[in-house]
């Protein structure tokens, strides 16, 4: 375990409204807290419910608004904006799930499906409704959550590998696209991460070719709120010269 301890920089978000998705649980978790600690609005967006009263009842004394709701449709798309009211300083797709570890012959629709509806188009459709309010304000600071899985092919399974290359694509297009408007787009692929994200190796083919990988090359996982101080980094104003990068939080496992 790392002997690194959260340190926060106040007033570093004072104003600003940041929505965080995924908010209720592991990376998602403590950013939210973390942007909040710092001064921050966040609209802290969850599937989960009862993880966002949880979230909101041990932390009673900071901004957080709890909006619960499958992030993939577009309900929960505008209800989350709508609770924004009107200023998005940040957005911090961190929401995501993980595969089987399927190859590709053997991919279930309904997992390639909801991987893709939960990792890729509710970046597509949160960014989409919460950039005319960023290009209105001039200034708008995107973070998406990729993966070590978006680096390269040995992470995971067909789908969520695939996703979060979807995932840098994404970030890109959108970082050259916005960026002369005031509007960064990054990405931060987290390698392993102790939360509470289920990752079940199904696949006889992975445990034949990515499992024995694993035991070689896996650095020791990080705490959750390591992968939010790069978040927050990026999502702060002091990241004002970087746009478009995929930053690996990772513990060196990307130069491996
Ligand atoms: P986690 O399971 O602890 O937290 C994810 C949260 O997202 C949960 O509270 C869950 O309810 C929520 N969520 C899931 N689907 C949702 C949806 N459709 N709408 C709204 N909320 C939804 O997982 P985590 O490890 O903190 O994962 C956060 C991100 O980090 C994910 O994008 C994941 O792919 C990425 N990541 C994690 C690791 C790791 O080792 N933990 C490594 C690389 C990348």
């Amino acid at each position: 375990m790392s002997a690194w301890q959260e340190v926060i920089t106040p007033g570093r978000f004072d104003g600003q409204t940041v929505i965080v998705t995924g908010a209720g649980s592991g990376i998602g978790r403590a950013t939210a807290l973390r942007v909040a600690r710092e001064g921050g609005r966040v609209i802290a967006s969850d599937l989960s419910r009862e993880r966002l009263e949880e979230l909101v009842a041990e932390n009673p004394d900071l901004g957080l608004v709890p909006v619960a709701g499958d992030i993939s449709t577009e309900d929960a798309v505008q209800a989350v904006v709508g609770a924004a009211g009107g200023r998005v300083d940040g957005l911090a797709n961190v929401a995501g799930i993980m595969d089987h570890f399927h190859g590709l012959h053997e991919l279930p629709d309904e997992i390639w499906e909801r991987v893709m509806a939960v990792n890729v188009t509710s970046v597509v459709r949160l960014s989409r409704a919460v950039l005319p309010i960023m290009l209105e304000a001039g200034y708008g600071s995107i973070v998406n959550v990729s993966s070590e899985a978006g680096l390269r092919g040995s992470a995971a399974g067909a789908a969520y590998t695939a996703s979060k290359h979807a995932v840098n694509g994404l970030t890109k297009s959108a970082a050259v696209m916005y960026g002369r408007k005031g509007i960064r787009v990054n990405a931060v692929a987290p390698g392993g991460t102790i939360t509470h994200i289920e990752a079940p190796m199904d696949s006889e083919l992975a445990k034949e070719t990515i499992a024995p990988l694993f035991g070689v090359v896996l650095p020791p996982a990080a705490q959750a709120d390591e992968l939010a101080a790069s978040i927050t980094f990026l999502l702060s104003r002091d990241a004002t010269n970087i746009n478009g990068v995929v930053l690996a939080s990772d513990n060196g496992w990307n130069a491996i």
